[in-house]
């Protein structure tokens, strides 16, 4: 079984996404025997989740950010695919609304994290206020540069009310983007997802690429790391992130509570 605490990054560790794989399919020799893990994986988190919410006690939250076209929606559906609605509950973060931006930019995020029992899924977070926010100039620097103690802050609130946090940034390379675009115009059924806006953000790569490491730098702690996943293939990625998961939450270990005592019921 392959190990994948490779890709997580320590506390304070400098990254350089250059230098770091996008493309998973060198890191493995078989390939074709790892579908079966995947498949392995995922039962494990069906199986675990399903304790997780009638334990009622624990809870997960899990963190995707990537460049555009970087596999975000995809990797949410094959890997919590078979997985229970009551208990596993997913939030895209889109452009802030008005009412939203009329408060502090961490209180949307607040709303949505998870309560006991059950697995919360964050398609973009808070980290869009260090991302798009800092790239493009939407506040000062003095604004969002403090921004990163405030998230550790933040999440260190959460780790104390025993939530367990993972973060993932599903890594492609510039080009495989490009084709990933370009497969958005041609193929209809992935025309809607074509946003005009991605184009424009593709000419800020560099930018991105350095709040993304930035981010990971700053916000990768023991209780809440980043993983920098190779996202280029899908079935490595889906691999990666299904393996975590799964090894988390049996690090977690939820049991079902004990039941009541049942001796001399009689149901007429
Ligand atoms: P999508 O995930 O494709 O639906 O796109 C959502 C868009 O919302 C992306 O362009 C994000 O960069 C943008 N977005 C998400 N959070 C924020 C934020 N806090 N401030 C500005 N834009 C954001
Ligand atoms: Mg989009």
């Amino acid at each position: 079984m392959p190990n994948f605490d490779e890709h997580r990054i320590a506390p304070g560790q400098k990254v350089d996404l250059r230098k770091l794989e996008s493309d998973g399919k060198d890191l493995v020799s078989n390939p074709s025997q790892l579908e079966n893990e995947f498949h392995e994986r995922r039962t494990e988190i069906v199986e675990l989740g399903e304790k997780l919410f009638a334990e009622g006690r624990q809870k997960l939250l899990i963190v995707f950010q990537a460049m555009d076209g970087g596999g975000k929606d995809g990797t949410i559906r094959s890997v919590f695919e078979g997985a229970n609605p009551q208990w596993v509950e997913v939030t895209s973060f889109r452009k802030p609304s008005a009412e939203e931006l009329s408060r502090d930019y961490l209180w949307r995020i607040h709303k949505a994290v998870p309560p006991s029992g059950k697995i919360g899924v964050f398609n973009r977070s808070h980290y869009e206020d260090v991302l798009v926010v800092r790239v493009h100039k939407l506040v000062p620097e003095g604004v969002w540069k403090p921004r990163y103690k405030q998230i550790n802050a933040f999440e260190e609130v959460l780790t104390a009310s025993g939530t367990t946090i993972l973060k993932f940034f599903l890594h492609i390379s510039k080009n495989e983007q490009k084709q990933r675009f370009e497969e958005r115009i041609q193929i209809p059924e992935k025309r809607w997802k074509f946003d005009p806006a991605d184009l424009e953000k593709r000419k800020y790569w560099d930018d991105y690429r350095a709040a993304f490491e930035d981010m990971m730098e700053k916000c990768s702690t023991e209780n809440s790391p980043w993983y920098v996943v190779p996202a280029d293939q899908n079935w490595y990625r889906d691999l990666v992130v299904a393996s975590v998961i799964a090894d988390t939450l049996k690090k977690m270990a939820p049991k079902y509570p004990d039941p009541p005592d049942v001796s001399g019921i009689v149901i007429e």
